[in-house]
């Protein structure tokens, strides 16, 4: 059965075509600048063929779907009718979208209505679920939820300790992010371990260009660091993570910067880039750290120091850690940063394998056997979560 996966920003799609239940990827790709004066579209297929468009105009996303059908219908598949179903990333689902949804009327509307919370994406992906609608009549859609797996996340922990009508009448509290990837490692060990997920408690660190970590008991998360928006929690690309808020009202008074200005300079301007004035990539900040540059040595010690720190406090949260997973691109491909965070974690008994460090995006076990929690390198999938919950909703 061919599921079409597609995840909508203001002005990209990204999407991947994959046979499942086996998750064999069949094509995938990216549109890019979808409204601006040109293009670009980013196309593979599992036999190897790429395709660079670089010279069209995509006005709107539904013209940058509608090319990328006359891709697929080039050689991957012979009719839009084999797509059996579509299975759309959304970033926020809000406090009444807690599981994967069959698209119908309602669900849009309800989507609608979390617009305020994440205004960025949310419009975003209504548009790809009513293209995907229209291009693809009477195929079933469905939504899968970046904030659904932290709904479990228990009142003391979602809650922010500020007036309790902020959390009633205007929805204000820990949402978190990364859901699914979250959710796909921690189940994806518990297959490699053999165990039932059940069993398990696992501390996740998704670490990308976007950072979190989740202390997940027995399959479910109980608390993640990203919080309202994906800004709280660690230090990130951009990101300025955890941070007194009294630093923004004092901004406010003293240099007059206003919401938009704030907003701007805590999620573009901070993280390694404002701390390092390098980059916001954690290989150049690597190179730097190997050079010796002190500002990458500043950056990247802020960076594994609120690792570190969360670990340990989701770990009290647990009371109990089975494993440790990193994942996403920071998480899979950077022995620096789980060496440096793992040689802290002495206190929970972690004992780090250098040499089985020493690797770049393998599933493997990076500990070593006498260490008292496990450490695991488990490469996130978010489309092929996004398909097998599509997969078995609409089989169900
Ligand atoms: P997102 O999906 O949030 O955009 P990714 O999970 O793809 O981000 O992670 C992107 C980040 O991964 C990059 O900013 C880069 O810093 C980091 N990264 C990728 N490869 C490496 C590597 N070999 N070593 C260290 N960091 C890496």
């Amino acid at each position: 059965m061919k599921l079409l996966v597609i995840n909508c920003g203001s002005s990209t799609v990204k999407y991947q075509l994959l046979e499942m239940p086996a998750g064999d990827v069949l094509a995938k790709g990216n549109v890019e600048r979808i409204g601006e004066e040109v293009g670009i579209l980013k196309h593979k297929t599992a036999d190897g063929k790429k395709v660079e468009i670089t010279d069209e105009v995509f006005p709107t996303h539904e013209a940058g779907l509608k090319r990328v059908f006359d891709l697929l219908l080039d050689g991957t598949i012979k009719s839009l009718d084999e797509i059996k179903a579509v299975g759309h990333r959304v970033v926020h689902g809000g406090e009444k979208l807690t599981k994967t949804c069959l698209v119908d009327q309602s669900i849009i509307d309800e989507i609608e209505r979390v617009y305020p919370l994440d205004p960025l994406h949310v419009p975003a992906h209504v548009i790809g679920l009513k293209v995907a609608q229209k291009l693809l009549p009477g195929v079933p859609n469905v939504t899968v939820f970046d904030t659904s797996f932290h709904q479990t996340i228990p009142e003391y922990a979602y809650l922010y300790a500020i007036p309790y009508s902020l959390y009633t009448d205007e929805h204000i509290r820990r949402y978190g992010a990364h859901g699914t990837s979250h959710q796909f490692v921690a189940n994806r060990l518990a297959k490699i371990l053999g165990k039932d997920v059940k069993d398990l408690n696992i501390i996740s660190c998704h670490l990308g260009s976007g950072s979190s970590i989740t202390a997940i008991q027995g399959g479910k998360s109980i608390d993640t660091s990203m919080g309202l928006t994906p800004l709280e929690g660690l230090c990130m690309g951009t990101r300025c993570g955890d941070i007194d808020p009294a630093v923004l009202t004092y901004l406010g008074r003293t240099k007059g910067m206003n919401a938009d200005e704030l907003d701007n300079l805590i999620n573009k301007k901070s993280g390694l880039l404002g701390l390092s004035g390098i980059s916001n990539d954690c290989r150049v900040l690597e190179d730097g750290v190997a050079e010796g540059k002190p500002e990458a040595i500043r950056a990247m010690n802020v960076f594994n120091y609120r690792i570190v720190k969360y670990i340990g406090a989701y770990a009290m949260v647990l009371g109990h850690v089975d494993a440790i997973i990193f994942t996403a691109g920071i998480g899979e491909n950077s022995p620096y940063v789980r060496a440096e965070v793992c040689k802290k974690l002495g206190l929970l008994g972690v004992d780090i394998d250098l040499e089985a460090n020493d690797c770049h995006g393998k599933e493997r076990k990076i500990s070593t056997d006498k260490s008292k929690v496990q450490v695991w390198i488990i490469p996130t999938n978010e489309e092929l979560a996004i398909a097998q919950q599509t997969y078995d909703l609409v089989n169900k």
